[in-house]
């Protein structure tokens, strides 16, 4: 007779399910850190539709995913899917995983009980008219992050997947090693091979960010494997050899700049210039590791705000940036003149669809993907993994944890078809990603996005402002405005025409920048309406303040001029608003 419940590492013959499962649960009442929201909870092994099929889970990934699913920010995953219909109170992680196929839907055709497999992690409803139209499903609204943004992942006995997340198995990797490399090497996969003419091929050169991170250190692999050549971006010497063992030809450590954030203002021609200077240098420096004048064709971008700027710059006319994330932040800053002129493409890249999931497990099978997987854990250990990526104290290279596998090691029953060298991955647990973001976000959108409500005590400017506008014409030179601004101890003019109207502002910015490049007369004898910048940011003083500094904040200025019945009559400052904070 069949068993209710199955202990770990007793594994029911195949295909025989049990009513129950053993599994790490994420409920909403413990959201924390991960030692306190992971706890182990017996629950009930989930029925699967047509197009699904039933895993026993030998081994899971961990991804920071989780970490963040088990802190219940910045999204509350269970009541995102209790909201859209799904009854369960709980969240089941994992979005990683290699197992045994235990019971498919009458529909899935791709594998069969028995079988070994690895599992992607992108699900999407197969009766979306998107793709049944044969769009790809990557667009579709209804794509989703299995085991993230979705419930039953792998980090239980059992995890339901649908039938064209399920790839074979690498017979020669264990159950830990084929649990770690999915996720990242299926992005790396679309992000090189995804996007048309752009698409990595022989012969092209790849700049990679973070080679010896996740994405990267597959992203080398996948370029060495199209016979492209590879220059892996690193933050110390000590990860060069890991990143050349897995196929780079040199590496660059990115401390040797520091010329990166986003850009100097283009009219700021001295920090430009500088940064030019900077960007420059990183260049030759990609050159002299390549040993030729050539610039990469194709950008493995995720770093985002501070990189882009570079990364845009140094890529070949008519060639690719390409980003699937904004780890060190989302303002990424754009020379257009570059991208326009040189023709260059900044393309946005998420996961991966089924076809490339296989292209790219189609290597794995080849022996070509080494998982680099750093660590595997115990069972018990799943909130350590966690908690470790939670501390950033986790080691570098993908992580496993043992599920239904009952030691490490397990599970190979084939030899590699190319001998493999396991590169020994960079010793020490020093990470320059604090908290990198889930890798899915949800956006607003024109339909659906929805209000968000903002603490306010609702000051209206008129409260703030100062009343008075300090004003100068358009033909005043800079001589008199510059004296304005002194004996007022104020830092913008206002420019007013002939009707007193405001046309304009000139800050203390553009001041300075009117004497790049000019001799002090030459620059004392410019005019206002030469150097101002113009149309003149307003608001109206009944305006709520909150609003005002959105407004300040969104085009990044410091002061707004103040307008009653469309008159300036004032203005309001980032350091008024400061002084309110401080409650001066
Ligand atoms: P990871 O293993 O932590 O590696 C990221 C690497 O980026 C680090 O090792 C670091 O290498 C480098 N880095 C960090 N800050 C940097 C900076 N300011 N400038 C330049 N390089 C910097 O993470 P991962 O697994 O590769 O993932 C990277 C990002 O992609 C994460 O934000 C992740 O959430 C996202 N992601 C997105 C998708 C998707 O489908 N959209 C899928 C997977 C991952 P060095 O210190 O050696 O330079």
């Amino acid at each position: 007779m069949s068993k209710q419940l199955y202990e770990l590492g007793d594994r029911p013959p195949l295909g025989e399910v049990p009513e129950k499962m053993h599994a790490w649960l994420i409920r909403a009442d413990r959201f924390g850190k991960p030692t306190e929201a992971f706890q182990k909870e017996v629950v009930n092994t989930p029925a699967i539709a047509d197009d699904e099929v039933l895993v026993h889970v030998m081994a899971a990934g961990i991804n920071y995913n989780n970490v963040w699913a088990g802190l219940g920010f910045p999204v509350n995953v269970i009541a995102a899917r209790n909201k859209g219909g799904e009854p369960e109170d709980f969240h089941i992680g994992g979005s990683d995983a290699s197992g045994i196929v235990y019971a498919i839907g009458k529909d899935v055709t791709n594998v069969k009980v028995g079988d070994e497999v690895v599992m992607h992690c992108g699900q999407w409803n197969r009766n979306c008219e998107w793709v049944q139209n044969g769009g790809d499903p990557m667009y579709s609204p209804s794509f989703k992050i299995w085991g993230y943004e979705t419930n039953y992942g792998s980090f239980a006995q059992f995890t339901k997947v649908q039938g064209h997340q399920c790839m074979p198995k690498p017979k020669h990797m264990n159950w830990e090693e084929a649990a770690a490399y999915t996720l990242v090497a299926a992005t790396a996969w679309r992000m090189l091979h995804g996007w048309g003419a752009n698409s990595i091929k022989k012969g092209d050169v790849a700049l990679i960010w973070g080679g010896a991170g996740g994405l990267g250190s597959m992203a080398i692999q996948i370029a060495k494997a199209v016979g492209a050549t590879s220059v892996a971006m690193v933050s110390g010497e000590d990860k060069f050899d890991y990143c050349m063992k897995l196929g780079a030809k040199g590496c660059i450590n990115r401390n040797d700049f520091d010329h990166w954030g986003m850009l100097p203002h283009w009219k700021d021609n001295a920090g430009y210039a500088k940064w030019l200077k900077g960007v420059r240098g990183f260049g030759a420096k990609i050159w002299e590791v390549l040993g030729e004048k050539r610039a990469p064709n194709i950008v493995f971008e995720h770093p985002g705000e501070t990189t882009i700027p570079s990364s845009i710059f140094v890529c070949e006319t008519g060639g690719m940036v390409v980003v699937c994330a904004g780890t060190s932040g989302y303002n990424a800053t754009v020379d257009l003149r570059y991208l326009w002129m040189r023709q260059k493409r900044l393309q946005g890249s998420h996961f991966a669809n089924a076809v490339q999931c296989n292209e790219m497990n189609e290597l794995a099978l080849r022996g070509l993907i080494d998982p680099c997987m750093s660590r595997a854990f115990t069972y018990e250990e799943l909130p350590l993994a966690h908690q470790l990526m939670h501390d950033n104290k986790h080691p570098h290279g993908n992580m496993s944890v043992l599920i239904g596998a009952t030691e490490f090691g397990l599970g190979t029953s084939g030899k590699p078809p190319v001998a493999i060298v396991h590169p020994t991955l960079p010793k020490g647990d020093v990470h320059t990603t604090p908290h990198p973001y889930p890798m899915s976000t949800p956006l607003p959108d024109i339909a659906e996005g929805e209000a968000i409500t903002i603490a306010d005590d609702g000051s209206k400017v008129s409260d703030l402002m100062h009343r008075g506008i300090i004003s100068c014409t358009p033909d005043d030179v800079l001589g008199t405005v510059a004296k304005i601004m002194v004996d007022k101890e104020i830092h913008a003019v206002v420019v007013m025409d002939g009707q007193g109207k405001a046309i304009g502002v000139v800050s203390q910015t553009d001041m300075v920048l009117a004497r790049q490049g000019r001799s002090p007369q030459e620059a004392r004898s410019m005019r206002a309406g030469d150097i101002m910048t113009p149309g003149c940011a307003t608001c109206d003083a009944e305006m709520l303040l909150s609003d005002a500094v959105s407004l300040m904040t969104g085009r990044r200025m410091h002061r707004l001029v103040v307008t009653e019945n469309d008159r300036p009559v004032g203005v309001i400052s980032m350091t008024d608003v400061v002084r309110k904070i401080i409650g001066e």
